[in-house]
């Protein structure tokens, strides 16, 4: 069962009483407004129009009849470029030789041994000498600390409560 109504700007359109509540496009002049609930059929017996004239809530901004039409203030989902994500396989990770020397090495060079190329020293590339492992590291350590911090902090929050609470009590039972 299809009900009549009208869009703001007076065009006729018909909808389902399913879509009442639903923002819609006029296909007529592309105003975005709010479809009516159907009216209750009148005493003549046919489904009950919506009173002509603009009175229902309009969602979009009012357009002008021409030129271009601004579709910035609608509720659109924006498209959001993906960010971009560096391959991981050209990640270089950073590993100090015994002397201190740090060297750029990417990540599949990582378990070999290799020569130092400012002191000719040879020694192994592991992850945990790495630069980026010991930030990183570093990092989760600190937010770890953080998350205790907060601990700490609600459970103060908790303890000042029931301190209170115990106060109020004492205050009531002392005076009753
Ligand atoms: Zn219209
Ligand atoms: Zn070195």
């Amino acid at each position: 069962m299809s009900f009549q109504f009208q869009c703001p700007r007076g065009h006729l359109l018909e909808g389902d009483p399913s879509q009442a509540g639903q923002q819609c496009h006029c296909p007529e002049c592309g105003m975005l407004f709010i479809i009516p609930a159907p009216l209750p059929p009148g005493p003549g017996g046919a489904a009950g129009n919506w009173p002509a004239g603009p009175q229902f809530p309009v969602v979009g901004p009012q357009f002008p009849a021409a030129g271009p039409v601004d579709f910035s203030a609608q509720p659109s989902s924006p498209v959001v470029p993906p960010e971009p994500q560096p391959a991981p396989d050209a990640e270089l990770l950073h590993i100090p030789c015994p002397n201190g020397h740090e060297l750029e090495t990417p990540r599949d060079m990582l378990g070999q041994d290799v020569l130092c190329p400012f002191c000719n020293i040879q020694f192994r590339l592991r992850e945990k000498d790495s630069v980026e492992f010991k930030r990183k590291r570093k990092e989760e350590l600190e937010r770890k600390e953080r998350r205790q911090g907060k601990a700490w902090f609600n459970w103060a929050i908790i303890a000042a409560v029931l301190v209170l609470l115990l106060l109020l009590f004492l205050i009531f039972s002392s005076s009753g």
